[in-house]
């Protein structure tokens, strides 16, 4: 199934929230300079870091960006188009889309599109904030020109959506950064993982979907996996896939449209 015969596809994703992230968990955070602050390091300090490790390890990612991080955050979002990593939407504010009517859900895609079509042409992805989808969902990724989707957890193979025909590249919160790191201040009975609680469930996942012919997915946030530790973490990751002959290294598009 895979190119050069390898028995599966490893592929990281960037979910590149920034702030946005926290404004659409309670928009009152718009004016915390405190809580955004954790959203600013991402762009700030993460995403230059994580471009170095991904560069010299030579692997293209997949990040999956709002539209409304592309406006604050222009000068990042230039340089991840720059370096030859993919640009998929993300929405255009965090909003779940279950909290949206239907034509407030599609004015999400349409602006999101419109901000990342200023940084490159060919977006063709689409994961929505926190994975959720309506029933409106898939058909108005179909009508936007998109081909994937990156949300569902019902399978570790890409697959085709009847219907809309769009591949689904699925995901899982246990190759989710944020299930392992997830910190906030209205949570303080969560416990931070450490780096090699992670690495054991990473490489066990890696494993066993190597073992199906599936696709590991890795959801990263540059906020939450960018911190100093972890790139550390994310760099062994990288070093191990692009090292070993039978693992196809690509990004989502790329998977999908072998799929
Ligand atoms: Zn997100």
């Amino acid at each position: 199934m895979w190119r050069d015969g390898a028995a599966c596809a490893a592929c990281f994703t960037f979910d590149f929230d920034a702030e946005e992230v926290w404004i659409g968990e309670d928009p009152e955070n718009a004016r915390r300079p405190g809580v955004l602050s954790q959203g600013t390091y991402g762009a700030k300090v993460a995403v230059p870091a994580i471009l170095g490790l991904l560069e010299r390890r030579g692997v293209r990612a997949t990040f999956f960006v709002p539209g409304r991080v592309a406006e604050r955050h222009p000068g990042r979002v230039e340089q991840i188009v720059a370096a030859g990593h993919e640009l998929a939407l993300h929405g255009y504010t965090h909003r779940a889309v279950t909290s949206l009517d239907e034509a407030e859900e599609e004015e999400e895609m349409e602006r999101g599109l419109a901000a990342l079509h200023r940084f490159s042409p060919r977006v063709l992805g689409y994961r929505s904030p926190s994975w959720e989808l309506t029933d409106h969902t898939l058909g108005l990724v179909a009508s936007h020109g998109l081909t994937y989707s990156s949300n569902l957890m019902d399978d570790v193979r890409p697959y085709r959506h009847e219907g809309t025909g769009i591949v689904e590249l699925p995901v899982h919160w246990m190759l989710d950064d944020a299930a392992h790191f997830w910190f906030d201040g209205a949570g303080w009975t969560n416990k931070i993982a450490t780096n090699s609680e992670v690495r054991e469930i990473w490489w066990g996942e890696l494993e066993g979907i190597k073992a199906m012919g599936g696709a590991f997915t890795l959801t990263m946030h540059p906020q939450i996996i960018g911190r100093p530790s972890r790139l550390s973490l994310l760099d062994e990751i990288l070093s191990f896939v692009t090292t070993q002959e039978d693992i196809w290294v690509a990004t989502a598009a790329e998977i999908t449209s072998a799929s």
